[in-house]
């Protein structure tokens, strides 16, 4: 069986492995072909293939970027490119993406020291080392200042989505960013479905937007909610695509290149990323 991962993280966003090591470990597990796709950016993309030219595996440029849909509010979009594509437009908005990022980790610290949590904007970028900035960044100075033992008490306590020192960012419409990602030629795909209050008219806003494919096959996903999938992206005309999301953060989480994808799948997939636009 051929083994795929199209969505994995680095340190050029919040992941916490170099692009290298992950190509690494995705060649260990024997895939075949993978796309790396930190938050907002492509910085690491190239340093993959390189890679995965001395490894043997097939790396595609890929994005994961956050949108906003009125009703649904925050849903992730992969974006997955020929490595010729006409990027320019794409990287501007992008980059802009990601200006708005630090000056939102800005708003956060301060609401953080509203709350009593002094830490350091210098600490947050430290983490982030050049990549794109996030949440995550500032759980980790949260934890170093000792105001938390951990990042996920920092999100559950004060980070995550509703919490007290939530910052929200603004966000392309679930159109535009498909849009954009057609225009430079790319395949546009729903990240993690399952992960939605309501995964079904999430979905069903993103085939409407023009989305190409559907994350269904996620890291730890069950039969049933993979045959849920399916269903779905059969009735939408989507393409089913398969992704660890790794991140490099636990000892326990799936490695890169090992969640399992039907032959038929991985076939047509292959066969979509291959011929992509160039
Ligand atoms: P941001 O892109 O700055 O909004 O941060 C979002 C990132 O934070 C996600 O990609 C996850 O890696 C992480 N994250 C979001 N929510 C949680 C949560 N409740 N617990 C732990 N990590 C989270
Ligand atoms: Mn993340
Ligand atoms: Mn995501
Ligand atoms: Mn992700």
């Amino acid at each position: 069986m051929p083994r795929l991962d199209l969505h994995l993280h680095s340190i050029h966003s919040d992941g916490r492995k170099s692009p290298e090591w992950v190509v690494q470990q995705a060649a260990a597990n024997g895939a075949e072909l993978i796309a790396l796709t930190d938050h907002d950016t492509l910085s690491g993309v190239a340093e993959a293939q390189a890679e995965g030219r001395r490894r043997k595996v097939e790396v595609v440029a890929g994005v994961e970027i956050g949108v906003n849909d009125p009703d649904l509010g925050e849903l992730h979009v992969l974006g997955y490119f020929s490595d010729d594509a006409p990027l320019h437009d794409f990287e501007a908005q992008l980059t802009a993406y990601r200006t708005e990022r630090e000056s939102r980790a800005e708003r956060t610290v301060e609401r953080l020291a509203e709350l009593g949590l002094d830490i350091d904007f210098e600490a947050v970028a430290r983490h982030a080392d050049g990549g794109s900035i996030g949440r995550p960044h500032i759980a980790r100075a949260l934890v170093e200042a000792g105001h938390v033992e951990s990042v996920q008490e920092a999100f559950d306590r004060f980070l995550r989505n509703d919490g007290p020192a939530y910052v929200a960012r603004t966000l392309l419409s679930l159109r535009d960013s498909v849009a954009m990602i057609h225009a430079g030629g790319g395949f546009a795909s729903l990240a993690h479905p399952t992960r939605y209050d309501d995964s079904e008219r999430a979905t069903l806003a993103f085939a409407s937007a023009g989305g190409d494919g559907l994350e269904i096959y996620y890291r730890n996903d069950g039969p049933e909610e993979v045959a849920n999938g399916h269903q779905l992206a059969r009735r939408l005309g989507l393409v089913p695509t398969v992704g660890s999301d790794f991140h490099g953060l636990h000892p326990d989480e799936l490695r890169p290149g090992s969640v399992p994808i039907p032959e038929p799948a991985a076939k047509q997939l292959l066969e979509i990323l291959r011929g992509l636009a160039r």
